[in-house]
């Protein structure tokens, strides 16, 4: 679906989004508590793009459920999926899956796997990824459904993995992917092993797609975790929400951060709503 011109504002908003914790439920994995909100953003055409750690698999999912339309932004900023002819121009990318157009920043999967079964041998600690698990154990950890456990293990640039031990054993360990070129960030449930891409970038470059289609853009960008900082140095307006705890994570900091109040789905509502009557 083409994107749709708001002819209300001069100046247009797109909105990016956190998934796990954020505008879904930490436990529940439900955006129940945002339906107003988000049926205010796509009444207005306003572009909502799902950045997440989750895997195409299951932000196709979501999408569906949402009757999103828009590109995102898969596994820590490993891809982009622009539905084609979503812009009114070519650009470049770098592989066309179904009808999308991927722009890739991650490192393949196999290599990443390959990397934390060497980094296990070397340092000797207890490392699990997802690659060593099965779906029940993914579903039994992330409590997901069957289904959803089997989506997530569709893994293409991102590892998300757990270290029992002491946090000097992570240390150690976060080391040793660093020496290999990689990156390690922690979401709301495991640390992610991935190539040496972000959210962030990913996000810049889709923001510099908008503005060429649209003109200038307001970009938004809503939270929970540190996977998502990137995104949110990335964007005008930053918005974290409070976690599961009642609490905002303390290691996001960036500029003229909004500390949205409630936890994930509720944080967000609020926070758009806000601002979206400040936007009239
Ligand atoms: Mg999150």
């Amino acid at each position: 679906m083409p994107i749709t011109h708001s002819p209300r504002h001069s100046t247009h908003l797109v909105i990016f989004t956190d998934l796990d914790g954020t505008l879904l439920d930490h436990e529940t994995y439900s955006f129940d508590p945002a339906q107003d909100a988000l049926k205010e953003i796509e009444r207005r055409g306003i572009p909502l793009v799902l950045c997440t750690s989750k895997t195409r698999a299951e932000v196709e999912r979501y999408r569906r459920a949402l009757n999103n339309h828009h590109p995102f932004i898969v596994e820590n900023g490993g891809a982009t999926f622009i539905p084609t002819g979503y812009f009114p121009f070519a650009s470049p990318y770098q592989r066309e899956v179904g009808s999308y157009h991927v722009i890739e920043y991650g490192m393949p999967y196999p290599r990443l796997v390959d990397m934390l079964r060497e980094v296990r041998a070397e340092s000797g600690a207890r490392i699990a990824g997802f690659s060593d698990l099965s779906i029940e154990q993914v579903a039994a950890l992330t409590r997901l459904p069957a289904e959803g456990a089997r989506l997530a293990k569709v893994r293409e640039y991102d590892e998300p993995f757990f270290v029992k031990g002491p946090p000097e054993e992570l240390d150690r360990v976060k080391t040793l992917f660093r020496k290999r070129g990689c990156r390690c960030t922690r979401g709301g449930r495991f640390h992610h092993l991935t190539g040496p891409n972000d959210k962030g970038k990913a996000v810049s470059d889709l923001v510099r797609l908008f503005e060429r289609a649209y003109g200038e853009c307001r970009t938004v960008g809503i939270g929970d975790s540190q996977n998502d900082l990137p995104m949110l140095w990335a964007v005008d307006v930053p918005i974290l929400v409070q976690r599961i705890d009642g609490k905002h994570d303390p290691t996001v900091r960036v500029p003229n951060l909004i500390r949205a109040q409630g936890i994930g789905p509720q944080g967000w509502r609020t926070a758009v709503l806000d601002l979206l009557v400040r936007q009239d």
